[in-house]
């Protein structure tokens, strides 16, 4: 399993722009088809991220069982951050040294769809015949957004309510801990729109950039203050995140510096912000509490106007707390640990969205082997001690949440 994991690592499949997603989808069907699963491709034809230099390619394999339901998917990105500075090793060599499988994806979450793969393929060597369906799939893009990854399989039927039952992510929130669902994203733009006039008498222009400065302290003033009276009772952590946040992306004004410049009096300034929003919050009020702040700040200037733009919105998700699924993962915890797992949930989103909004399944959670604060870092790691007491936990839920009713 480690070696399996290593491999993966060793193909750099770098998002953006989306590398060799082809060879490692292919690599993984491979060893699904060797482990007795039915395979098939599937390629997001139409997105316009799918093109010639850099193919989206997903995999997804199937082993029946007695019966066609219950259906469990376990679902696994294979694209991985750019691997940044600070390595002391090759990020791409998927060493193994000291019980850990060092790379870039061995937490996120390449270590996370070997066990996955290796807990149906324990099963499988015990004789075991599932008494339900049971997938597995590589998907592309989950660092991007996933709408060519899990997202295109979910509107196209491969994974929806019609038919799976549960889905497993094993993103790395450790082995003791079990991720329910994340915060909503706003992202928006904000462009300030003042008056052009010459540089050496700025007072008879209105300067967008200056405009721009009085929103971000209306924000400072009025609206975080507000943000940080409302708590969520989703588990999030770290806990800070149990605050709505918000965060200026970028901020752009005045004439190119590239271009040269010339004395004008600034009359555009965009800003881009990611508001992340509460299960208790509908998207709504998150909306109109910027319109309103918005309209409050350019009451005064009388040339200064604001235009408000939606850039993305991903409302809030959570599986429920006792569902069978969070029930099966908790029976094979205290198996395997003695306890059963925390119940966590994400500051910000990846493909569980995709799952409950377009695929229609509630019973989705998080729930792999690694360490959430290595991901995107430099010197990744995976331990393999975790991997495989994750494994067990996992085949046991397999074997649990597949198993008939009838
Ligand atoms: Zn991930």
């Amino acid at each position: 399993m480690a070696q399996f994991a290593a491999d993966l690592i060793k193909i750099p499949t770098i998002n953006p722009p989306g590398q060799n997603y082809r060879e490692c989808a292919e690599f993984i069907g491979s060893r699904l088809q060797e482990f007795g699963f039915a395979v098939e491709y599937f390629i997001p034809d139409g997105r316009p991220e799918h093109t010639a230099d850099f193919p989206r390619v997903n995999v997804v394999g199937a082993r029946s069982g007695k019966r066609e339901r219950p259906a469990l998917h376990l679902n696994g990105h294979f694209d991985v951050v750019p691997p940044g500075d600070g390595w002391t090793l090759d990020p791409f060599s998927g060493k193994i040294e000291n019980g850990r499988i060092y790379g870039r994806g061995s937490a996120d979450m390449k270590g996370g769809l070997a066990t996955a793969i290796f807990a149906a393929e324990a099963i499988r060597r015990e004789g075991i015949e599932l008494g339900g369906h049971l997938q597995i799939s590589g998907s592309v893009d989950e660092e991007s957004g996933g709408f060519a990854g899990v997202g295109w399989l979910a509107e196209n039927g491969v994974i929806c309510s019609k038919n799976t039952d549960y889905v497993i992510i094993p993103e790395p929130f450790g082995t003791d801990r079990v991720c329910l669902g994340h915060r909503g994203v706003y992202w928006f733009k904000v462009t300030a729109l003042g008056k052009i006039a010459h540089g050496s008498m700025p007072f008879l222009g209105e300067n967008a950039i200056q405009g721009m400065g009085r929103l971000l302290e209306s924000m400072r003033r009025d609206l975080l203050p507000a943000l940080r009276q409302r708590k969520t009772l989703m588990p999030i952590v770290p806990t800070q995140a149990r605050r709505p946040t918000l965060n200026i992306n970028s901020i752009t004004g005045g004439q190119d510096e590239a271009k040269g410049q010339t004395p004008c009096v600034a009359d555009r300034c965009e800003a881009i912000f990611d508001r992340r929003f509460l299960l208790e919050e509908s998207f709504e009020e998150v909306r109109d509490e910027i319109k309103e702040l918005l309209a409050a700040t350019e009451e005064n200037e009388a040339s200064l106007k604001f235009e408000l733009e939606d850039l993305m919105m991903v409302p809030p998700v959570s599986a429920p707390r006792d569902c069978e699924l969070v029930q099966a993962l908790d029976r094979a915890a205290v198996k395997v640990s003695g306890q059963q797992l925390e119940k966590v949930a994400s500051p910000g989103t990846y493909d569980h969205k995709h799952i409950h909004l377009r695929g229609g399944i509630d019973q989705c959670v998080a729930f792999g082997p690694g360490e959430l604060e290595l991901a995107h870092q430099p010197d990744e790691y995976c331990s393999i001690e975790d991997m495989v007491a994750y494994t067990k936990i996992l085949a046991l839920t397999i074997l649990d949440l597949t198993k008939s009713n009838a």
